[in-house]
């Protein structure tokens, strides 16, 4: 009933110099309307193309979502497209066009001719208004099927999707609503977890998704009824056996970030953090720094790039020629001269000794050591040394070290 397909057309996706980002923003939107999404393609510039896509999306989805083309050049040819796959003729809507010339004039521009394309219209089309630009969007609607064309530059895209699109197909799809609820996990993979849930996975509704991310595993349950409260029935009996079946893994649902939970549990107790790590280039710290209203809270911290950096930090240099940068004894130094610098009442520490191999993936082995109100626990952690998603794995193991060490103390 409810497919979807994406189709994001521009010559420069083929060429790989545009990276579409917009169909993987459009995607995560769709499945809370209920949509469920089955294609994307990219297509070329090239009218005759675009045409044979458009007459088999019409054929296997009931909305169909293109991406660009609606600008004034040669070009962009998404509406003489769409005009041709409906066989209707194209027209220019007078009062559009005045709007575009009035948007003109007060830039104190002249009205570029080919500006003028922008207001035409088919009979079984009608405009959505472009928040950030000029190139209206077009809704198509013939047959049942849906064909919605969104301009392409990111700004405008998302605001005309956020305010005009997505209302229209809430109100087209009123009795449907969706209710999610995500659990986010660490410390289990993938197939260990879909083999403990192994017993929920023949039900249909909720759906039930696994998705490895670079942080954790996450569990992600949608549920589909005619109301939110027979939605959020289905979801509660299968949400409730996923925590005893995952309990010691999760660490937090839908919107929850460590970080956040992390400043959550400092406010409460009315504790200052400060940070000192050789590990994640400042990740750890520009992370906890994004979390609104942290000033009172994150103190700061140092990013340690060498063994002098950590000697001139106040780490002692016989302690780290014994033991090395990658042990527990300098973790627990660094901690120390943390709190020594920033007086804080908790400190974090993160340490390792360790190289990236672009070839040969290995796991790294990392020390870290919290202070809290002067007590020092430290832990191991083992990484593996992977470019792509090492910053996010550490952060996400090192910020749950601190949230138990925290909720523990
Ligand atoms: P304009 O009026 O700016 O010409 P348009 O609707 O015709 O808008 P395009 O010409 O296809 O859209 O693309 C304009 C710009 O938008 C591109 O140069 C690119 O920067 C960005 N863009 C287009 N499509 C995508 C996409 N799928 N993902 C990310 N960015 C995109
Ligand atoms: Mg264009």
């Amino acid at each position: 009933m409810n497919d979807v397909e994406i189709i994001a057309i521009g010559t420069e996706l083929l060429m790989g110099e545009t990276l579409d980002t917009n169909s993987n923003w459009l995607a995560t939107r769709l499945p809370r309307l209920g949509l469920s999404l089955k294609f994307i393609t990219q297509v070329a510039d090239n009218k005759a193309e675009l045409v044979d896509l458009l007459v088999r999306a019409r054929e296997r989805s009931d909305y169909i979502f293109t991406i660009g083309g609606l600008g004034p050049t040669q070009d962009d040819l998404t509406r003489e497209s769409i005009a041709e796959v409906m066989q209707e003729p194209l027209d220019i809507d007078r009062g559009i066009e005045s709007k575009l010339r009035q948007y003109f004039t007060e830039r104190g521009m002249e009205f570029p001719i080919a500006n003028q394309k922008q207001a035409t219209f088919i009979p079984s089309s009608s405009f959505l208004i472009n928040y950030h630009g000029t190139a209206p969007g077009w809704w198509v609607t013939k047959h049942g099927s849906h064909i919605i064309a969104l301009p392409g530059p990111p700004a405008e895209l998302q605001a005309m999707w956020i305010n005009a699109v997505e209302p229209a197909i809430k109100n087209l799809l009123d009795d449907q609503v969706i209710v999610t609820k995500t659990f986010k996990t660490l410390g289990i993979s993938e197939s260990k977890l879909d083999e403990l849930i192994s017993e929920l996975h023949s039900m249909g509704n909720p759906y039930i998704g696994t998705y490895a991310k670079a942080d954790g595993v996450q569990v992600r349950l949608i549920a589909q009824a005619k109301t939110e409260e027979e939605a959020q029935a289905i979801i509660d009996p299968v949400a409730s056996q996923l925590e005893v079946l995952l309990g010691p893994y999760i660490w937090g649902a839908d919107d929850d970030s460590l970080e956040e939970m992390i400043m959550d549990i400092l406010d409460a107790k009315k504790m200052t953090l400060s940070v000192a790590e050789c590990v994640s280039q400042g990740y750890l710290q520009s992370r906890l720094n994004q979390v609104a209203g942290t000033e009172s809270r994150f103190m700061g911290g140092f990013l340690i790039s060498s063994n002098d950096a950590l000697v001139r930090l106040g780490v002692k240099n016989d302690l780290l020629s014994k033991y090395g940068a990658g042990s527990v004894q300098v973790a627990e130094a660094t901690a120390r001269m943390a709190i020594k610098h920033f007086r804080s009442d908790v400190a974090l520490s993160l340490v390792g000794n360790f190289t990236m191999d672009s070839i040969e993936v290995k796991m790294g082995t990392f020390y870290l050591c919290a202070i809290i109100e002067g007590k020092m626990l430290c832990s191991t952690m083992e990484i593996p040394l992977r470019k792509d998603i090492f910053r996010r794995r550490v952060a996400a193991n090192t910020f749950l070290f601190l949230h138990r060490a925290l909720t523990e103390s």
